[in-house]
């Protein structure tokens, strides 16, 4: 039996807002059509009516499930080295702990109405959880090697940790330009080159790394001496990390620059010119939370880029929920538009992920989920917003 629910607006993201629109929903959750008000066609006695904007499920492109367990226990506004530090410090725990934090972090993203998610992984722990969700997750395998000497070894790790996570969607990618050297990027030319794979790196997420790339300078020197890695091998590049890095990335890969919170107008340009598929992927509440600052999202707005939203993980974050995501960023900057942004936390997560073609948009065929936003001033959020998940 077909199902019908109505609000004051519907945002199919595909089409223009429908107000007081109805979305009609089959028996497995498929989105049979969207209506407006007062169409012929429905028997208005079936109809739910709900106060609020539906929505499609949202798409969380960026997360690390398995750093859950450290919720609450790395402190905010330290900037991103500290942070990193004391993730190093603190991420390894007793897997029973680890396992249950992920458990959890997993059915709550659920009930926040995301129904897919770019998840980084260092390891294999999220896996058993991965494969029993109704949440479809692409993994991405994190590499982390700024060492050359090294660079072999932790390609073919990673490439065996891939192979652990079949039957799984999963991709081999580079962790940021600060932790990944030439020689490993060039390894993952070689391996993305064949087939156009997924691509997400951590760009930008603290002005340390321009600093590092631009004059061999800044607060990574001390970073890797306390390591005890000699960086002796790195010269200055003279010019941000970004526009170092693209170009020894695969022409094929489908790119994602995650955070872009200290990318510059000089930075944007150079993705404008440079011939790659790049999505860019911002994270509000993370940034808030180990950097205190948002990036300049004016300077992405520009009709032909991907923009798409993660959470992060819960180690910068208090929660995982795309819904927390957009009022951070709404609050930040009141001139964006609600219709515009609802694109960045559904449709545009699944094209970057190739799944579009079910996920992200209210169109008849798809099995998107079906979300409704609640306390809302007509088509933009409130503080009190929230999320239920319908479908
Ligand atoms: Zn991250």
């Amino acid at each position: 039996m077909i199902k019908y629910y109505s609000a004051d607006y519907v945002l199919p993201v595909s089409t223009l807002p429908v107000k007081r629109g109805i979305v009609a929903v089959g028996v497995s959750g498929e989105i049979v059509n969207v209506y407006e008000d007062g169409s012929p066609e429905i028997d208005k006695k079936n109809i739910e009516k709900l106060d609020g904007i539906l929505v499609p499920g949202f798409v969380n492109s960026h997360c690390h499930l398995e750093l859950s367990h450290l919720h609450k226990k790395i402190p905010q506004d330290t900037g991103l080295i500290p942070f990193i530090e004391n993730v190093i410090k603190n991420r390894h725990s007793n897997q029973q702990e680890i396992d249950d934090a992920i458990i959890s972090a997993d059915k709550e993203m659920y009930e926040n109405g995301v129904v897919a998610v770019g998840d980084v992984c260092n390891t294999l722990a999220t896996k058993p959880t991965k494969l029993a969700s109704s949440i479809y997750y692409h993994s991405f395998i994190e590499l982390i090697c700024f060492d050359p000497e090294k660079a072999k070894d932790v390609f073919r790790a990673g490439g065996e940790l891939l192979t652990d996570f079949d039957p799984l969607n999963s991709s081999l990618v580079p962790h940021a330009p600060y932790t990944v050297c030439k020689e490993l990027f060039r390894y993952l030319n070689k391996f993305c080159g064949k087939s156009g794979e997924l691509l997400s790196i951590h760009n930008q997420e603290t002005e340390e790394e321009n600093k590092l790339y631009r004059y061999k300078l800044g607060g990574f020197l001390e970073f890797y001496k306390n390591l005890n890695i000699d960086i002796e091998f790195f010269k200055p590049q003279a010019r941000n990390s970004l526009q170092s890095c693209i170009p020894l990335m695969s022409k094929k890969a489908k790119i994602l620059l995650v955070h872009n919170t200290y990318t510059s107008m000089k930075d944007v340009y150079f993705i404008r010119r440079t011939n790659r598929d790049i999505s860019i992927c911002f994270c509000p509440n993370a940034n808030l939370y180990i950097e205190n600052r948002m990036p300049k999202i004016e300077m992405f707005l520009f009709d032909d880029l991907n923009i798409t939203l993660g959470t992060d993980s819960l180690a910068s974050n208090q929660k995982l929920c795309i819904l927390s995501e957009l009022k951070t960023l709404h609050k930040n900057f009141p001139e964006l538009a609600l219709k515009d942004t609802i694109a960045w936390a559904t449709l545009n997560g699944a094209k970057y992920l190739g799944i579009d073609e079910k996920f992200g948009s209210l169109e008849p065929g798809k099995k998107p989920g079906l979300n409704l936003i609640t306390n809302v001033n007509g088509l933009s959020l409130t503080a009190n917003s929230e999320v239920k998940k319908l479908i």
